[in-house]
């Protein structure tokens, strides 16, 4: 059911949507996901002739499942979520898009976010004709929620926050970010693609309590699977159903459907459909990413400390993600010098509030090394031409 507040804010037409349905929507289709049907049919339908798929077998010949059922419920149990507020997208740009063809009218809506911010918001924006207002976060990138909430009106549909922050690295205060979910009066989108390396949490929990609060993640960052375009998105079940309908129906192939499922594992056996705990302590996937993510911050830390002494940068700002942004002398330059050593960081110079900015992805230990060897050269150049 979809609730009175969260209906005034759905672009019309998308209310009135009748959805299309996949040929595996029509039965309840079965648990054998290796033959590409969901996970509800009786195991006794043997014999699919419903999709116009290629009967020759090559592994590949079934459509893959729609609603990701396999997935979405290991989702729930690592992160403690019911599956009906859960949706997984085609990287968590597809969920990007999604709110602004859910909840804008071209043309009409706006939606307001922070600056500096990821980039994906204003393109997103700029693809469906929706004005895009941007407020300054302050001098110290903090977020300044009476700004954000000025910025509203009567048209706005979505407010969008990056908790931690890309390209600033910091996490925005969870008081102010629940202010705005307060007041906005709109859906606000708060973006977690690097929460996983901050000490902040997630404000994922929150969303049995505000209906018009949307939490991306992703397993991009911390999960290791940029390739396999993972996103998740968070929210009331009514909003979930809404990009449900939305979406393209088979949004994520198999192959990527069966590596993530890979990747995720078992788990552990929790009792019938409790989702309260999540993140369990003995789930071997869980420990896995939380070892992974424990070497990187400490790579972090120790980079951040050794930029700091370099005599060319300005400022390594405290980062609560899995790179650092870094105020140096020339960006420009120490930018080329280090594609010259084929190592490439983030220019982020032109990018307002960011001047003199690189951003740099905290890598392996070697890598880093490879990135202090380097900038000690730079280090000679610059005094070379001072
Ligand atoms: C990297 C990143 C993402 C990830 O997007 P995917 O499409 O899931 O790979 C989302 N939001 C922010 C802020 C990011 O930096």
């Amino acid at each position: 059911m979809l609730k009175e507040e969260i209906a005034r804010l759905v672009r019309p037409n998308i209310l009135r949507l009748t959805p299309y349905t996949t040929a595996r929507d029509d039965y309840q289709g079965s648990g054998d996901s290796t033959k590409g049907n969901t996970a509800k049919s009786p195991a006794s339908i043997r014999t699919f002739l419903d999709a116009n798929e290629n009967p020759f077998g090559n592994g590949w010949n079934r459509y893959p499942d729609p609603h990701q059922v396999l997935i979405r419920s290991r989702l729930a149990e690592i992160k403690g979520m019911p599956p009906a507020n859960i949706f997984t997208a085609n990287g968590s740009d597809e969920a990007i898009d999604l709110m602004f063809r859910i909840f804008c009218t071209p043309g009409q809506s706006n939606a307001v976010s922070i600056a500096p911010t990821y980039g994906m918001y204003s393109v997103a924006a700029a693809i469906n004709d929706v004005e895009f207002r941007e407020v300054p976060l302050r001098e110290d990138f903090s977020l300044d929620a009476d700004a954000v909430l000025q910025a509203c009106d009567s048209g706005t549909r979505l407010v969008f926050l990056c908790s931690p922050n890309n390209p600033t690295g910091n996490a925005l205060d969870r008081g102010e970010m629940l202010r705005i979910v307060r007041k906005a009066g709109c859906i606000v989108v708060v973006d977690e693609a690097y929460a996983d390396f901050s000490s902040g949490g997630s404000l994922r929990s929150a969303v049995g309590e505000y209906s018009n609060l949307v939490v991306l993640q992703t397993l991009s960052k911390a999960w290791g699977m940029a390739a396999l375009r993972l996103g998740i998105a968070y929210a009331d079940s009514g909003i979930i159903s809404l990009m449900e309908r939305v979406k393209y129906p088979y949004n994520i192939s198999r192959a990527s459907q069966d590596a993530v499922m890979e990747l995720l594992g078992q788990g552990v056996q929790t009792a019938g459909d409790d989702f309260r705990t999540g993140m369990e302590e003995s789930d071997p996937a869980v420990e896995r990413m939380r070892r992974e993510v424990g070497m990187i911050i400490r790579q972090r830390d120790k980079l951040s400390g050794a930029l700091g002494e370099m005599g060319f940068v300005q400022k390594v700002w405290p980062s609560d993600a899995n790179f650092l942004l870094v105020k140096v002398n020339d960006a420009d330059r120490l930018y080329g010098f280090l594609i010259g050593k084929n190592i490439i960081v983030r220019n982020r110079t032109r990018v307002s509030g960011c001047e003199g900015c690189l951003r740099i992805t905290v890598g392996t230990a070697e890598e880093n090394d490879a990135l202090l060897k380097a900038l000690d050269k730079f280090k000679d150049t610059s005094n070379q031409s001072e």
